[in-house]
């Protein structure tokens, strides 16, 4: 297949080259980028934008069910009341409902790969296969019983028999809740059987204030400083959040060469109280890369507006302008990304011998008109719905904003009639 003709296309390779009018010939790999490429089946892309496509580091996706079910509470009221209750009469349709939602609005808002960390995951993979996302199901990992396991002792054996199913679209990973909900021997037995597998562990940490004080109280360390004191933190591990890290465990994750996932809507949300210190993390090159968290506490998964919010909500804390340029936060949501989930290999740049995950944004819209600066315009100006075409491994799976692979209507009604079930009358 060929992509005609594209305006301009947004390689994100080393040098963030922008190339113009050029054309790419693709098969499930980038095969060669150029003028005048030939190809029997064409996309004509002029007017648009192509782009790698997006990667949503942190996400909850069948929680899309409890998409404004509850806002505008206190955290621990939300919790406690709103979601827990609800999370314990899960089972694996709910999650496949949720999940098959979560994955058409990503494609829809231009995300061709995520980062879950939830329960259930043949619910999860069975929507990622049928949409056709690239998907990455971080296994939840909790010490107490949850609606599909009973310790974290049966978490690891359902792990363990997701990781047999590894294929080039489904990644298994382990997704050890928190350090205030998994013990020291969980989170070493996770770390262990993460390296057994070489697959990536996925953390809640120091999201809350309380959480980082109650934490204090109890083992007189901030959760970052206990997570590196048990040699938990490393190149595989992601952290979600972090944003009570202070500069002492901003150095730590640099040293450690640990990933940060920054959930800036979801964090303003709930009101967590801190911004995540990105200034620091980037001179301690920490790699900080972009998560929606859950259509419950953000209640969006349009990554558009994350770029957006992280570089305004820098920018508003920290009185400086200067912070979180539009082409950093572009990098946090691609090339970034894929590093964080150690496959920079294969997608995040538009390179030859890459994946074929692509996106084209249509620019010929008025809040997109003039192009004087397209990453400026990507970030500051488009949204997600400014997504026409979305590719993953070669394979179109929304054309003219249309799903290609499935009924979308069908989804919608299908993920209507769970959340209705679950939250009940
Ligand atoms: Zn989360």
């Amino acid at each position: 297949m060929i992509l005609k003709n594209c305006s301009w296309i947004v390689t994100q390779n080393q040098k963030r080259e922008i190339l113009r009018n050029k054309d790419v010939l693709i098969d499930d790999e980038i095969i060669e980028i150029g003028p005048n490429l030939k190809g029997e089946e064409a996309i004509d892309c002029s007017g648009k934008a192509l782009l790698p496509g997006l990667i949503n580091a942190h996400t909850h996706l069948a929680m899309t069910l409890l998409r404004g079910y509850a806002d505008d509470m206190l955290l621990q009221d939300w919790l406690q009341n709103k979601i827990w209750p609800l999370e314990a009469k899960l089972n694996e349709d709910y999650v496949y409902c949720g999940a098959l939602l979560g994955a058409v609005e990503l494609i829809k808002s231009g995300a061709t790969c995520f980062n879950d960390m939830y329960f259930f995951g043949n619910g999860v993979k069975r929507a990622a296969e049928e949409v056709g996302i690239r998907a990455i199901f971080s296994q939840g990992v909790l010490d107490f019983p949850t609606a599909e396991f009973k310790n974290s002792k049966e978490a690891f054996k359902i792990f363990k028999k997701l990781i047999k199913q590894k294929s080039e679209l489904f990644q298994p990973a382990i997704g050890t809740h928190s350090p205030y909900t998994c013990s020291e021997e969980t989170l070493l037995k996770a770390k262990e059987i993460a390296g057994e597998h070489n697959a990536l562990l996925h953390i809640h940490a120091s999201e809350t204030r309380k959480e980082v004080y109650d934490f204090l109280k109890q083992k007189g360390k901030r959760p970052i400083e206990y997570l590196n004191s048990i040699n938990f933190l490393g190149e595989e591990v992601l952290i979600a959040h972090a944003g009570w890290a202070t500069k002492g465990e901003v150095a730590i994750l640099g040293k450690t060469k640990t990933s940060v996932a920054h959930c800036p809507t979801s964090n303003m949300k709930l009101a967590v109280g801190a911004v995540a210190p990105l200034p620091e993390m980037f001179e301690n090159n920490v790699n900080v890369v972009l998560g929606s968290d859950s259509a419950a506490s953000n209640n969006s998964l349009d990554l558009f507006r994350e770029m957006r919010l992280a570089s305004l909500l820098q920018k508003a804390h920290r009185w400086d302008a200067t912070l979180l340029p539009a082409q950093k936060a572009l990098d946090m949501a691609t090339i970034d990304a894929a590093r964080a989930l150690h496959m920079q290999d294969k997608i995040g740049s538009i390179e030859v011998g890459k994946k074929a995950d692509l996106i084209l944004l249509d620019f010929k819209k008025p809040h997109l008109t003039p192009a004087h600066n397209i990453v400026s315009n990507l970030v500051y100006s488009a949204s997600g719905s400014d997504v026409d075409t979305a590719i993953v491994n070669g394979e179109i799976l929304m054309q003219n904003r249309r799903i290609t692979t499935l009924n979308e209507r069908e989804v919608l009604e299908k993920a209507e009639k769970a959340a209705r079930e679950l939250v009940g009358p």
